[in-house]
């Protein structure tokens, strides 16, 4: 079985994010940036099924910028076995980055494909599913559990107050969810040895694709800053504040 993730570079979460002074984005100088923490849970997954003999070999590709082949490489020390970048301005829209996929999914014919459920800068949620779209294949999002039945696969998945499980005929996209693991630190020696493992570089022109977006981003807001908080003396002046100040009750 031959599985192809989607990583994509990110501002690492840890970051505490600026935006940029004229509202148009994030500022992105100087930033950390790191892999996806959902396409990380993604290699994961891929990594174990390589280690229980399910799958062969393990394709990571990322669209972007070249600065995105550092997270190809920090995929490949995870236990991927080779990369693909698809050189592209960064922040292609999900339909552009879904039709590259499927292109390299054409090429490269893999069993499985995996993604992250989203990606934690846009927060899209939308890749996995135009990708299974746009390739009439099976999908199952949020995956909290993979389990491979010869041709196919049994999912579960995390929905409000409970546990769905899917079963898909392979080929399919799952994307993948907080809970399906916990990802593994890179060792040092795969780290060096990540370093020799093959990364082709691919553009958007070569795979016939026109990355356009239809989408322009208008504004960025930081999130309003919290007021300081006040200490009450008693319960009847919280009770006063509550109700005349707060007007939470009557
Ligand atoms: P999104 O739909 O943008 O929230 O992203 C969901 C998932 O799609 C991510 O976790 C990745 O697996 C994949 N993805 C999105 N953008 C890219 C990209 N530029 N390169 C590679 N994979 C991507």
């Amino acid at each position: 079985m031959k599985i192809l993730v989607a990583v994509k570079r990110v501002i690492d979460y840890n970051v505490k994010v600026r935006v940029k002074a004229d509202r148009s984005d994030v500022d992105l100088t100087n930033v950390k940036m790191a892999l996806n923490p959902f396409c990380e849970i993604a290699v994961e997954e891929a990594v174990r099924l390589k280690e229980q003999g399910i799958a062969s070999e393990i394709i990571v590709v990322s669209i972007g910028s070249k600065a995105c082949q550092e997270q190809l490489r920090n995929a490949l020390a995870l236990g991927a076995d080779r990369a693909i970048q698809i050189e592209a301005p960064d922040g292609p829209d999900a339909l552009s980055v879904a039709r590259l996929l499927a292109k390299i999914v054409e090429i490269e014919q893999p069993s499985l494909i995996l993604l992250g459920k989203q990606a934690i800068d846009s927060d899209n949620n939308q890749t996995g599913q135009m990708l299974a779209a746009l390739l009439d294949r099976p999908q199952a999002t949020f995956a909290s559990e993979i389990k491979v039945e010869g041709e196919q696969l049994l999912v579960t998945r995390e929905i409000d107050g409970g546990l769905q499980t899917l079963k898909v005929t392979l080929p399919a996209v799952v994307t993948t969810d907080l809970r399906l693991n916990e990802p593994r630190y890179a060792s040092l020696p795969n780290i060096m040895k990540a370093k020799r493992k093959p990364l082709e570089v691919k553009t958007a022109e070569e795979l016939g694709v026109v990355v356009a977006s239809n989408i322009t981003l208008l504004s960025v807001e930081p999130p309003a800053e919290r007021q300081a908080g006040i200490k009450v003396a008693s319960v009847a002046e919280l009770v006063e504040k509550l109700r005349n100040e707060a007007k939470v009750i009557a």
